[in-house]
């Protein structure tokens, strides 16, 4: 390719409102152009490396024996009703109508369609079990579109669907794609971790996340050395329930006025805020629910939500509380409200006497609370976010916490969508049984600045070998200079014909410009053909380690050698510390 002819405008300053380095060096360096909040274009750079990223992708899901198709885009209601995820779903779904005003989605995930198209005639267990996949763009009207192509709402993702007649073909295909998404992640060349995760409103038991590693991702990730990792969202932790020898106190209602925050109370009443529960109200399909947890732990919804197997569960809102209770927010309580609110405790709070909790009543609180003596807690679980310094329940040890960017997650959905979309296949048996399914997705267009999220530095992207959009820059500094212009052709002539993918620089601008844009971009080799050609040479330069070779011309041998060499030792992911 000339880049004289490339469509790649590179741009000097960032745009204002990209908000992640990977967005912003996409943008500068000509791959992407935005055009709504959370939609994009991709131009030749940005699209020829997605086309490697779905290679890759197809490669190893071909290798999986999963085969490859299409599904529509456009959704009808009725599936999702079926589903019952027409409303779980919310307010993320793009819905449409037609000129009849029936209701439609863009598919923002395919688990209804791939369903409603196999159950006519996936009926004996002879025919399974059945790995099916597409690559497509998916729709999600994302509450906050942000952080470039990582949290859009039109994007490209690889999703694969298996069916089989047990468990144990279930358990054997996740385990597949399992492997097949570390290689994926091995050959992109990024840094990644697998890790437990919670499956949301996919539903289903078991799942698992690939996250790349990078500071500005969403994903918190809970790590030990021992090898348990898990989002923050699933973590577990070993629990440590207190057993106290205090004396039961007399409750007490304390003037608290204005006293709003944890650790307002904690100052005011002068009790650490291990002391001090806090109630939290929240409304799912069943009615209310109060959440007590520790002062010092925060909620986590996830558990919560997958705790009641209700997706629709959220706090309650100030005005709603208001209305109900007649209390305000921060001055709600498990003492004395009404019976028709569930009281659940969580881990942090099992064993505990004597604490702090919300009056019911405003600026009022109550000391000296205890269940059995003041109110019932119904029971106690896991809710609570475990953080960095929690032990690990595998061996005890501190946990840690990294930052990752969520590329792939599989999932184990079992018999949710088969069920209730009457997916059914006659057994050897003779009988009629819903078939166990595995979902599989992984998003192209995310990893695209995943891997710039990852590998950059002050002067732009580095790319991995397996997805640069060509591997070698061929910089001629003067391309009006006849000599130069001939070697520059002929090395761009070899490097092809030695099956690599190159550019060549032949633009009329300044040398300084030509090697600017060639860094942006991020080529993981650029030869430059300059002044030392009248010594007979050419200069080879790594745009990782940033060593460079002068390698005489005439020695061709020697010259794809060091270019081979040099590539080969090219791995931006291993210089990335822990
Ligand atoms: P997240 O928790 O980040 O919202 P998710 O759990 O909703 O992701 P899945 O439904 O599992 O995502 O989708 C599969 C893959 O699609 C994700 O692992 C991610 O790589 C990608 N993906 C999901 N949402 C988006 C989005 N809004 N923009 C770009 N890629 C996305
Ligand atoms: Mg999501």
């Amino acid at each position: 390719m000339f880049f004289s002819k490339l469509y790649a405008p590179t741009l000097k300053e960032s745009p204002s409102d990209a908000d992640l380095i990977g967005i912003k060096y996409l943008i500068r360096a000509g791959f992407v152009r935005k055009i709504a909040a959370g939609i994009y274009t991709y131009l030749p750079l940005g699209w020829k490396v997605i086309k490697k990223i779905e290679n890759i992708v197809r490669e190893e899901m071909d290798a999986t024996g999963s085969q490859e198709i299409m599904l529509p885009i456009i959704q009808p209601a009725e599936l999702w009703h079926e589903s019952g995820r027409w409303e779980d779903y919310g307010p993320e779904m793009m819905k449409l109508k037609d000129r009849h005003d029936r209701d439609f989605t863009l598919g923002p995930t395919h688990e209804e369609m791939i369903t409603a198209v196999v159950r006519n005639e996936l009926n004996s267990y002879k025919q399974l079990p059945l790995s099916l996949y597409q690559i497509q763009n998916k729709y999600r009207d994302e509450i906050r579109p942000r952080f470039g192509l990582m949290r859009s709402r039109e994007f490209i993702m690889k999703d694969a669907y298996t069916f089989h007649a047990d468990e144990k073909s279930l358990d054997e295909y996740y385990d597949l794609f399992y492997s097949a998404y570390d290689r994926i992640m091995k050959r992109l060349g990024l840094k990644y971790l697998a890790v437990e995760a919670d499956s949301g409103t996919i539903g289903g038991k078991g799942s698992h996340e690939f996250n790349a590693l990078a500071e500005a991702g969403e994903s918190t990730i809970l790590y030990c050395d021992c090898g348990y990792a898990a989002t923050d969202e699933k973590a577990e932790y070993k629990i440590e329930t207190i057993k106290v020898n205090e004396e039961l106190l007399p409750m007490e209602k304390v003037e608290t006025p204005n006293v709003k925050t944890i650790e307002d109370v904690s100052k005011f009443l002068k009790v650490p805020r291990k002391k001090i529960v806090k109630s939290l109200l929240y409304k799912g399909k069943k009615g209310f629910i109060l959440i007590m947890i520790r002062g010092d732990q925060d909620l986590n919804e996830a558990k919560l939500k997958s705790y009641y197997g209700d997706q629709t569960i959220q706090m309650a809102n100030p005005n709603e509380i208001m209305e109900e209770f007649n209390v305000p927010v921060g001055f709600i309580g498990p003492v004395g409200i009404s019976k028709k609110v569930e009281i659940i405790g969580d881990k942090s709070v099992e064993g505990m006497k004597n604490y702090v909790v919300g009056g019911m009543e405003n600026n009022y609180h109550y000391k000296n609370v205890s269940p059995g003596k003041d109110f019932n807690i119904k029971l106690f679980t896991d809710l609570k976010m475990v953080k960095r310094g929690d032990l690990c329940p595998v061996c005890g040890k501190l946990l840690k916490e990294k930052k990752g960017i969520e590329l792939g997650q599989v999932f184990k959905l079992g018999i949710k969508y088969s069920n209730s979309m009457n997916g059914v296949f006659t057994d050897e048996d003779g009988k009629s049984k819903p078939y166990y399914m595995g979902c599989y997705g992984w998003g192209i267009s995310r990893t695209l600045e995943a891997s710039v999220e990852q590998l950059h530095d002050e002067n732009g992207i580095i790319w991995p070998l397996s997805i640069a959009p060509y591997q070698i820059m061929i910089t001629v500094v003067n391309f009006s200079d006849v000599a130069q212009k001939e070697i520059g052709l002929k090395l761009y002539d070899m490097l092809k014909g030695n099956g690599y993918e190159v550019i060549i620089d032949d633009r009329k601008l300044s040398p300084g410009f030509k090697f600017k844009d060639a860094d942006l971009i991020g080529f993981p080799l650029r030869i430059t053909v300059g002044n030392k050609i009248k010594e007979g040479k050419v200069e080879l330069k790594s745009r990782l380690s940033r060593d460079k070779k002068e390698i005489t011309i005439e020695d061709t041998g020697l010259l794809m050698k060091t270019v081979e060499e040099m590539l080969k030792n090219y791995n931006p992911a291993e210089k990335i510390g822990e």
